[in-house]
């Protein structure tokens, strides 16, 4: 017998067919305060209940905005990964006692790019120069399908008989991605009564959305972040445990060298992981950590000790919109001040946040690989020793943790 998911009309009812079809008792998915209403209309279909995820808080960490203002964050992470708080949070440590980490951010835009079938190239040219004369009105048709979205550009490719259009969108404090298909989608239906040019598909992969590749890597997508500090050599050896040798060794021969020789776009310790954590615990498309984790951390010995930087072309976040609107993942945004509109400072204040927490992880991790401590880190922290009340450094005699 197979069951029929649809046939349920509520959480309960499907859960609980599920449940004797299965022979399962699902009495921890069945548990949770989130809206029903919310989470199964708006965020997931045949909802049963609710996967649990440990939520950890990362921090103080300490930030010079763009505007020169400092101020302190606690970041929250949601991760099943034992060691990944304790470790950003030693990151943090590093950045408070080096007096702060600078960030800039820059808008870039969020993308959606149909393909479109023409006849020839000669047809293809034609349609990108119409295209290009009418902006303008590209602009008002998005602007009567939201009150917060404006279109800022359009790129054009051609191959064969296929036209690439990359509408790039400034979607304020909404990740977007809803917001830029359906402004595309009307775009596209005005473009195909006009030209009588088809429409393959409203995203042709060039947008690119949620796949690692080298076009956002290089054009941007949704914010792009810059995270720097020079770490003086006193924190190196009393926080992180290290030198500034051993660091830059390690990140020249693993981030320089073993990402050029696996092929991989950016080269960075663990962005991915920080990229998760804080996408679970507020309500991002965790989706997009794909494009995402492809950041650049670059470092170098100064006079005063270690600078390091990290680059994130290509962060695609929201404080508005989407998961955000769980009751959970708004308190999540709520720890940071950001929950919300705010005409795109919220979630340019997030990218900041995000560039200074991912900056902090890779700090953290790469000083423990330059001391060998790595896997000793993740046994005590994650192999039956207590996780919780963590004091952040890991002694690097003994590779126990400080509890309170
Ligand atoms: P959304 O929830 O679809 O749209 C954001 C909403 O917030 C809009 O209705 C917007 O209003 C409103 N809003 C209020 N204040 C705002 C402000 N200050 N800035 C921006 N918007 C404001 O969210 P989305 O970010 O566009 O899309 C996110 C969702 O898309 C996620 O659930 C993600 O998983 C999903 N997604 C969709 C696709 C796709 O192709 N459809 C692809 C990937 C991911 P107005 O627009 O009415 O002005």
């Amino acid at each position: 017998m197979v069951l029929n998911l649809r046939d349920y009309k509520n959480i309960k009812d499907r859960r609980q067919a599920l449940e004797s079809h299965l022979s399962l008792d699902l009495k921890n998915i069945a548990s949770f305060s989130i809206s029903e209403e919310i989470a199964s209309n708006k965020n997931c279909e045949n909802m049963i209940g609710v996967v649990q995820v440990p939520i950890g808080i990362a921090g103080p960490l300490n930030i010079k905005s763009s505007n020169s203002k400092v101020q302190n964050y606690y970041i929250p992470l949601a991760t099943t990964e034992g060691a990944l708080v304790a470790s950003v949070s030693r990151g943090c440590k590093a950045i408070l006692e080096s007096g702060g980490v600078q960030l800039i951010t820059k808008r870039i835009g969020i993308t959606r790019a149909p393909v479109f079938k023409v006849s020839s190239i000669k047809q293809g040219s034609e349609f990108i120069e119409n295209v290009e004369k009418h902006l303008d009105i590209f602009k008002k048709i998005t602007e009567t399908s939201s009150n917060h979205l404006k279109l800022l550009s359009i790129k054009s490719w051609m191959i064969g008989r296929n036209v690439y259009l990359r509408f790039n969108f400034d979607s304020q404090d909404a990740m977007g991605m809803n917001m830029a298909t359906i402004a595309t989608t009307d775009i596209v239906k005005h473009l195909e009564e006009k030209t009588k040019v088809k429409c393959i598909a409203v995203s042709g992969n060039m947008c690119v959305d949620k796949k690692p590749n080298f076009l956002n890597f290089i054009e941007g997508r949704g914010i792009s972040v810059w995270a720097d500090i020079t770490i003086p050599n006193s924190v190196i050896s009393n926080t992180l445990k290290t030198t500034t040798r051993k660091f830059i060794e390690v990140v020249n021969r693993k981030l320089v060298y073993g990402s050029f020789l696996s092929g991989s776009i950016g080269s960075n310790a663990h962005m991915a992981n920080i990229l998760s954590a804080i996408f679970l615990a507020t309500g991002q498309d965790a989706a997009h950590v794909a494009e995402c984790a492809t950041g650049v951390t670059t470092a170098e010995e100064t006079q005063e000790g270690l600078y390091i930087s990290i680059y994130l072309p290509d962060l695609v976040v929201g404080t508005v919109g989407g998961g955000t609107n769980l009751e959970t993942q708004k308190e999540a945004l709520s720890i940071m001040g950001i929950f919300g509109g705010n005409n795109g400072k919220n979630s340019q204040k997030f990218a900041e946040i995000i560039g200074g927490a991912v900056l902090a992880g890779e700090i953290s991790l790469i000083s423990s690989l330059a001391e060998g401590s790595l896997a000793k880190a993740h046994q005590v922290l994650a192999r039956g020793k207590k996780i919780s009340n963590i004091k952040y450094q890991i002694s690097n005699k003994s590779q126990k943790t400080n509890s309170k």
